[in-house]
């Protein structure tokens, strides 16, 4: 059967000799510990041009959230394993990055559809130190529902150890391009409520396995739905301005969402499940709304969340630094105003 590589079995103590013996690469950095931001798209142009624009910005607002938290990136345009490519891409490439970068301590993969909409609210780490993987969703839902979207494998967190190569060992066999893919996709519509009938997408792969052999893994996997990691779109984009008049950055939930996620509209491709005008406006307004967070630092906003034209906020100064201490994210409680 398909496997991602030569299987390896000793990485949590050959890692931890590794990291002995550079001690100029620690795992932690500012007591934080080290994450690499993952993420990519196909290696040809969208379908349309317009979808390339939006992975330019959907690029950009990765770019400016990692920046502001010190959060190394990654984009990768390549199929690491011809056998895995489209959704499956992100399979081989974490594994591959895994191993690669031993310094890394949690492997964060976001879809390019996924958007950053709280420049502020950082991930709760402290919280998943008993944990391995990281992923949204509803313990309800995936146990009791068997749903499809009971988890979103839109952006979730990985471990760099032993457990998460198991992980990835035992998702990766549905996702092998032709028939594996097509049978494995009858398998899971089978299985998983409300799943249309497709072939195996990932994230139908990663539910499949946490109910099947649920005693193997979620003693590692923590559900999180205390804020949004990954948040669905739809009922997000059309309340931008109520939040704004509300609530502040920073609260990574409902009333300030942390990611807001294109389920369904593909913008690189030509077959989504929603109107190609609505997903636009959505993705322009979300960008705006996550941009206006960045742009405040200097001083400036959209004119609205519909405008890639910008205004002035505050005059300049001669006494510039009085606006770093007020405005810089993470540094006051500029980021409330
Ligand atoms: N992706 C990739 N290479 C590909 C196709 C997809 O890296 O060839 C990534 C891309 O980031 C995308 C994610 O995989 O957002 C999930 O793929 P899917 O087809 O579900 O796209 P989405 O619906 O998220 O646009
Ligand atoms: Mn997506």
């Amino acid at each position: 059967t398909f496997t991602l590589g030569p299987k390896i079995t000793n990485w949590d103590k050959d890692r931890k000799i590794w990291l002995h013996r550079n001690p100029e690469f620690p795992t932690h950095v500012n007591d934080k510990p080290r994450i690499m931001l993952v993420t990519g798209s196909r290696p040809n142009p969208c379908d349309n041009a317009i979808g390339d624009h939006y992975l330019l910005k959907a690029t950009k607002n990765k770019i400016d959230y990692c920046r502001i938290h010190g959060i190394e990136i990654v984009y990768n345009m390549a199929h690491l394993d011809k056998e895995l490519s489209g959704f499956w891409a992100k399979l081989p490439l974490i594994r591959r990055l895994m191993l690669s970068h031993p310094e890394v301590e949690w492997i964060w993969w976001m879809d390019s559809d996924a958007l950053f909409t709280d420049m502020v609210f950082e991930i709760p780490l402290s919280k998943y130190k008993n944990h391995n993987l990281v992923v949204h969703g509803y313990p309800d839902l995936l146990f009791k529902e068997k749903s499809w979207i009971a988890v979103n494998t839109g952006s979730f967190l990985f471990r760099n150890c032993q457990w998460s190569l198991d992980l990835l060992d035992a998702w990766a066999p549905m996702g092998p391009k032709g028939r594996v893919r097509e049978e494995a996709g009858k398998i899971l519509t089978a299985n998983l409520k409300g799943r249309p009938d497709f072939e195996a997408d990932d994230q139908s792969a990663l539910i499949y396995l946490l109910i099947s052999q649920r005693k193997l893994w979620m003693n590692k996997v923590f559900l999180e739905n205390s804020y949004y990691l990954h948040g669905y779109w739809a009922g997000l984009v059309d309340r931008y301005e109520e939040m704004i008049e509300k609530y502040h950055a920073g609260l990574g939930d409902e009333r300030w969402p942390f990611v807001t996620h294109f389920v369904g509209c593909k913008p690189c491709g030509s077959f989504g499940d929603y109107p190609v005008e609505k997903c636009m406006s959505g993705m322009e307004r979300a960008y705006n709304f996550a941009d206006n967070q960045v742009l405040n630092l200097y001083g400036f906003r959209h004119r609205g969340l519909l405008s890639p034209k910008i205004k002035r906020i505050r005059n300049e100064t001669d006494t510039p630094l009085e606006f770093v201490d007020r405005f810089g994210i993470g540094r006051s409680s500029g980021s409330r105003s």
